[in-house]
């Protein structure tokens, strides 16, 4: 009410400059909340804060890390060009683990076969969600993120799908008009500017990978084989995938709250590494 009125009064307030990088604040609260992010990691993580926020005002954080090309291949331009991969977790604010494991893999982006890849990554889109006590799948505003994409079919389907299929399950309302609500539409600019090859999502707790768009599809990474989940009005899979022609990996980690086990983070990554070399990765860089 009182940036209402602020907004009144002042006809263009500037806009606060985003801090360059990610608040030890932050840190420290995603970490108190999630059993196996360390606060320190976080900071030293290279994420920095977006232009935009979540509805209660949370920086919505991005970590963009070009590749680290040997000196004869970043000199060929064009043909030389690095996959661009945009990695998400945390739509959901209650599947704790798909926020966790972001944080782990972005440890390994040094590796070799990691470091020629292009990546942008948004370790949590739904930071109310998650600090929510207890946590909720939706935004704090009630819309489930992950049908509120603003799909060619929303108009149609949206709506008829939540009140005929989910029976207005609450946690499945996709709000009232497609990208009706920040996260989303943050989300939705990341995708047109950063123009991504692949868009790797994170879930739980199916235990199965999913897959929508262009591309070989993988079969397996680790112990998740493919499972088609269908497509829905909104989703980010329908969206990236089916709309925007970018392949869309959706991983569905086995448990919400219980992380998998290092040895199965590690096949996961590993697949999901190589799949991506197989698929995108111009033959003049491997
Ligand atoms: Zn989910």
């Amino acid at each position: 009410m009182l940036a209402g009125i602020a907004l009144v009064a002042v006809a263009e307030p500037p806009a606060p400059l985003p801090s360059e990088i990610v608040s030890s604040e932050w840190c420290e609260t995603i970490g108190n909340r999630l059993f196996s992010v360390s606060a320190e990691f976080c900071e030293e993580s290279g994420l920095r804060p977006s232009s935009a926020t979540s509805i209660e005002g949370r920086a919505l954080m991005r970590f963009e890390r070009p590749p680290q090309l040997p000196r004869r291949s970043a000199s060929i331009d064009g043909a030389s060009r690095s996959p661009r991969i945009m990695m998400i977790g945390g739509i959901h604010g209650d599947e704790l683990t798909s926020v966790s494991i972001v944080f782990k893999w972005m440890e390994r982006l040094n590796r070799a076969d990691a470091s020629q890849l292009h990546w942008l990554i948004i370790p949590l889109a739904n930071p109310d969600g998650l600090l929510m006590r207890p946590a909720q799948r939706m935004n704090a505003r009630g819309v489930d993120l992950n049908r509120n994409f603003d799909t060619p079919d929303w108009s149609d389907k949206a709506m008829r799908y939540w009140v005929g299929r989910t029976r207005k399950d609450p946690r499945r309302f996709p709000g009232r008009v497609p990208v009706s609500e920040p996260e989303t539409r943050w989300l939705q600019e990341e995708i047109t500017k950063f123009r991504p090859d692949v868009i790797v999502s994170i879930h739980a707790p199916y235990g199965v990978l999913d897959f929508d768009g262009p591309a070989e599809e993988p079969k397996r990474f680790g112990r998740l084989r493919l499972n088609r989940l269908g497509v829905y009005p909104g989703s980010l899979g329908n969206y990236g995938g089916v709309h925007k022609g970018v392949p869309v990996i959706t991983i569905e980690l086995p448990h919400a709250t219980r992380m998998p086990s290092a040895r199965d983070q590690e096949a996961i990554w590993q697949d999901m590494i190589k799949w991506i070399r197989q698929n995108f990765v111009p033959a003049n860089l491997t």
